[in-house]
C-alpha cells in the first residue's frame, strides 16, 4: 500500500512531463531506496523476507504508472544489482550493493552493442586485454540505461586470451570512458539511455567480477530480470487498460457513454482477458523461481506471452480513446509508445521465443 501510495502521489502526477521532456526524475530515487525496491533479493541489502511474487508484483504495480521509472529500478536492481549479486566477490558486494539499494549510487548494465543486439553471446566485440594487474578495455555498447549519470556501469567484454565473456565494474568518469545520450528516443523517453564509447578503458583485477566467468554467467542474470519484465508488461497494459475503462466511461457519443457500446466493452473484455491470462502466468514463473526451478524457456516464455499481448491491449486501448488516444494528457498515448521498447529490450519477441523453441526441440534455431 505504501509502494502505491508514493507512485500515485509523488510519480503518475508528474510522468507524462518527464517522459515529454526526455528527463529522469531523479530527486524520487531516495524514495524508492527508503521503500526497499532496489536490492530487495541480496542478504546484503534485503530489508524483509520476500518472494519472487512480490518483487514481481512491485514490478507490474511501478510500470501500470511509469513503464520508464520501472525500467530504471530493472536496471539498477535487477541488472546491475543483480550482475555484482551473481558475479561479485564478497568484497565487491559489500562496497556497491548496499549504496545501490538506498540509491546513493546508480548502476548500469552494458552489453548491447552498435553491432550486437541479439547475438551478444556471439558476437560481442569489445575486448579486455590483461597486462599484469589491469585489464584494458576497448569497444563501444548502445542504449545503456542510466548511463548518463551512472557511478558505474558493469561492461562485459570478451577476454582477449581465452575469449570468453567476463564482467567490469567501470567507474564513471574513468578516462576514456564516454557516455553520450541516445537523443530523440520516441519510447520510455525519461530512461537515459546511452551509446558508450570505450577507449582503452583501465580496470584493475580487483573491479573484475570473479564469478562470471562465460556468456552462461550473464544468461543467469538475464534469466532473472526476463521474468520481471514480464511483470512490468502487464503493469504497463493495466496502466493503459485502467485510463481506458475511465475515459469509455465518460466520454459520450450519440448522446451515451461510449462505454454503453459492445463493441468497446469486447475491446475492453479483451483487454482485461490479455491482462489475466499475463498475470496468471507471471504468478507460475515467479512461484518456480521461489521453488528454484525457473528455467530460461520459462522467463522467456513469460516475457514473449506478455509483451505480445500487451501490445495487442494498449493497441486496443489507445483505439477506444479514438484521436486522444495519441494525445499524452488522455492516459493511454505514453504506454503505447512505452510498449515498443519493452516488447524489443531484455531479449525482443523473437529471440525469447526462440529460446522457449529449443527447450521443446532441443534444437536452437538462433546459433
Ligand atoms: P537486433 O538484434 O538487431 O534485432 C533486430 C530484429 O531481428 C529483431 O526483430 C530480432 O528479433 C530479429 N532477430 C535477430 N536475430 C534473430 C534470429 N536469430 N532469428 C529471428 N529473428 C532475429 N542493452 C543493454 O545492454 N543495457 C541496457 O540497459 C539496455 N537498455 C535498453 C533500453 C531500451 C529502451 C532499448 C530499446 C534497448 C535497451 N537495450 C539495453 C538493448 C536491448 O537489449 C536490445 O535492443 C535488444 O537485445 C535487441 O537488440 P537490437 O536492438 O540490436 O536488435
Amino acid at each position: 500500500m505504501e509502494i502505491r501510495e508514493f507512485l500515485e502521489r509523488d510519480l503518475r502526477p508528474i510522468a507524462d512531463d518527464y517522459w515529454d521532456r526526455a528527463e529522469f526524475p531523479v530527486h524520487l530515487i531516495p524514495e524508492v531506496g527508503r521503500l526497499g525496491l532496489l536490492g530487495p533479493v541480496w542478504p546484503e541489502t534485503k530489508r524483509f523476507e520476500n518472494s519472487a511474487l512480490y518483487r514481481g508484483w512491485v514490478a507490474l504495480e511501478l510500470a501500470r504508472v511509469d513503464p520508464g521509472f520501472a525500467t530504471f529500478v530493472g536496471v539498477q536492481n535487477g541488472l546491475t544489482m543483480g550482475a555484482i549479486g551473481v558475479g561479485g566477490s564478497p568484497e565487491q558486494r559489500a562496497h556497491w550493493l548496499p549504496p545501490m539499494a538506498t540509491g546513493e549510487v546508480i548502476g548500469g548494465f552494458g552489453l548491447t552493442e552498435p553491432l550486437s543486439g541479439s547475438d551478444t553471446a556471439r558476437g560481442l566485440r569489445t575486448t579486455a586485454h590483461r597486462t599484469g594487474d589491469t585489464w584494458v578495455i576497448n569497444g563501444a555498447k548502445r542504449w545503456i540505461g542510466n548511463a548518463t549519470f551512472a557511478d558505474v556501469v558493469v561492461i562485459w567484454a570478451r577476454d582477449t586470451a581465452d575469449d570468453q565473456v567476463k564482467g567490469f565494474l567501470v567507474r564513471g568518469g574513468t578516462p576514456g570512458f564516454t557516455a553520450t545520450k541516445i537523443e530523440r528516443k520516441q519510447a520510455l523517453r525519461s530512461v537515459q539511455n546511452a551509446d558508450i564509447l570505450l577507449d582503452g578503458v583501465e580496470v584493475s583485477e580487483a573491479d573484475r567480477l570473479p564469478n562470471i566467468r562465460s556468456f552462461k554467467d550473464v544468461a543467469i542474470v538475464l534469466r532473472l530480470t526476463r521474468a520481471e519484465v514480464a511483470w512490468q508488461a502487464v503493469g504497463l497494459a493495466v496502466g493503459a487498460y485502467e485510463a481506458t475503462v475511465r475515459y469509455a466511461l465518460a466520454r459520450e457519443q450519440f448522446g451515451k457513454p461510449i462505454a454503453s457500446f459492445q463493441l468497446v466493452q469486447d475491446r475492453l473484455a479483451r483487454c482485461l482477458g490479455n491482462i489475466t491470462a499475463g498475470i496468471a502466468m507471471c504468478v507460475r514463473v515467479s512461484q518456480l523461481l521461489d521453488e528454484d526451478r525457473q528455467g530460461d524457456e520459462h522467463s522467456a516464455l513469460a516475457k514473449a506471452f506478455t509483451t505480445r499481448t500487451m501490445r495487442e491491449t494498449v493497441a486496443l486501448c489507445r483505439e477506444t480513446l479514438g484521436g486522444n488516444g495519441i494525445q499524452l494528457d488522455h492516459g493511454v498515448a505514453r504506454y503505447m509508445a512505452d510498449a515498443e521498447a519493452v516488447f524489443s529490450f531484455e531479449g525482443t519477441y523473437d529471440m525469447n521465443n526462440l529460446i522457449v523453441g529449443r527447450a521443446v526441440t532441443g534444437i536452437a534455431a538462433f546459433v
